[in-house]
């Protein structure tokens, strides 16, 4: 028999190297690119019909298919003017140290498996619990996201803090600013919906602690378990930090698990300015921080970090008769033993490839960026009266919406401005969805990419109040 041909490997040099030209040429010239490509018909209708083939065909034709089908027709999240969601702020170095991993492909499970990938992995994860003001007892690991962050924290909350007799009557207390990975991580972790206590939130989208505590009181009152609380360091809707030092007395008084998600914003430990935002999340138990929303990197880069890694080794080492051998590292733990997944990729090496190319200071840079460019564009639309601020600038996000006449009702309030959304979004210029703050739709800015310019937030905020939506409401306004 002929041995397969498996690798293509003069085909696949050759194609690399084009392919490396062009991506590079695509992250110089995002700002010219429109946000949003939608897929072409002829794209769709190609990738539906072709099918599984049961023999291989020519690489360079899939290539070309994947450029032209696949890869040309996504919204550009790493776009400078892309403003929806959290966007993303992906890096050429990130994308860099992303392939070299893939190439490699380290099994970062274990010590033994790839030493040096678990060192460098270990190593920033101690300066990130470093940087959240941790303990030496702190630790933690890489994981896909910050559901995935949430779910792994949350698990070890539950196991440190409840007996199985008391999971019944359990009781977790999040704001009604959650992000909703949480409440998905809960019902996969077995608890009902009516164990989870909503808070509300003050003027600023910030947990209400009176209302916290109240809460609490009352189920205690009720012979309940309260036995966690998810503070929020930057929420998706609106950047607010919850009350941290205040919910971290309470965690502590009533000897509760202070859960910080912090996938969106607890990059700002990075800046001096947004330590002093972050105060009291030292306190936590736990925290979640995404890498791949503020810091630069290409998806799946997240980390989970606790105040006490004995937490995770409780919740989920196994120590199978067949990974023995592979048990190498001093301390007895493996990255296997923190987490629920076995096989990992070595996530961290495009961070740590990222950061010693730039500095941290530079990360600092890039998170006071984001602050000023939402600070701009809320500076700007207060200087007209017919935005109005919702939520003002808080981590780089500003909720706002066009109100043509103050007795304009909300339901048409709601559907004017989703239609401004839609026509500025739609024109590919830049990226702008609603969200819903208090019942009502608002417009959302969320800038946090470091390319991007007073000239994009000017330019974005002029071509919204230029929008057809805009005239037709002033024109009913009359
Ligand atoms: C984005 C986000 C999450 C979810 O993180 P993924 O990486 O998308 O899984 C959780 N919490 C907050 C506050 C977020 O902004």
């Amino acid at each position: 028999m002929t041995p397969l041909n498996l690798n293509h490997s003069e085909e696949v040099q050759s194609l690399m190297e084009d392919f490396i030209a062009r991506a590079v040429e695509l992250y110089g010239g995002l700002s010219d690119q429109p946000v949003s490509r939608p897929i072409k018909s002829q794209s769709l209708k190609r990738l539906k019909a072709q099918a599984i083939p049961a023999d291989g065909r020519d690489i360079k034709d899939i290539y070309r298919e994947m450029l032209d089908d696949v890869f040309s027709s996504a919204i550009l999240l790493q776009h400078p003017r892309s403003f929806s969601c959290i966007p993303s702020t992906a890096s050429l170095l990130s994308w860099m140290g992303d392939i070299m991993t893939n190439a490699y492909n380290p099994h970062a499970s274990c010590q033994i498996n790839a030493p040096a990938a678990d060192l460098i992995e270990k190593k920033l994860i101690r300066w990130m619990c470093g940087l959240a003001g941790y303990p030496k007892t702190a630790g933690g690991l890489f994981v896909s996201g910050g559901s995935m962050a949430n779910l792994t924290a949350l698990t070890a909350a539950r196991d440190d803090r409840l007996s199985y007799e008391d999971r019944d009557r359990a009781v977790i207390y999040v704001s009604d600013q959650t992000h909703s990975s949480v409440a998905k991580g809960l019902h996969i972790l077995g608890f009902r919906r009516d164990q989870i206590r909503i808070v509300a939130t003050d003027a600023l989208f910030r947990m209400d602690i009176a209302a916290l505590h109240a809460a609490i009181s009352q189920d205690l009152a009720a012979r309940k378990k309260p036995f966690a609380v998810v503070a929020s360091a930057g929420t998706t809707n609106t950047g607010s930090i919850d009350p941290l030092v205040e919910i971290g007395a309470l965690c502590r008084s009533y000897d509760m698990w202070m859960h910080v998600d912090g996938a969106f914003g607890a990059s700002a430990l990075l800046s001096e300015e947004g330590r002093k935002k972050l105060s009291g999340i030292e306190f936590s138990d736990s925290l979640s921080w995404d890498a791949h929303k503020w810091m630069l990197q290409t998806y799946g880069c997240s980390a989970v970090l606790v105040r006490n890694q004995s937490a995770l080794v409780h919740s989920f080492a196994a120590h199978p008769e067949y990974l023995k051998d592979a048990e190498s590292s001093a301390d007895g733990v493996e990255f296997w033993d923190l987490g629920p997944e076995l096989t990992r990729p070595a996530r961290s090496l495009k961070l740590w490839i990222t950061l010693q190319a730039l500095g941290s200071r530079a990360m600092g840079q890039v998170i006071d960026h984001g602050c000023a460019m939402a600070e701009l564009a809320e500076n700007l639309l207060r200087k007209s009266p017919h935005w109005e601020i919702v939520s003002p600038a808080q981590l780089g996000i500003v909720n706002f919406r066009y109100v043509p006449d103050p007795t304009t009702p909300n339901s048409i309030l709601d559907r004017i401005n989703q239609a401004i959304s839609r026509e500025i979004t739609e024109s590919g210029f830049a990226q702008v969805f609603t969200t819903e703050l208090r019942g009502n739709k608002v417009l959302r800015l969320c800038a946090i990419h470091p390319e991007t310019t007073e000239r994009d937030i000017c330019e974005t905020i002029e071509r919204m109040a230029h929008t057809q939506a805009v005239s037709k409401a002033l024109q009913a306004a009359g």
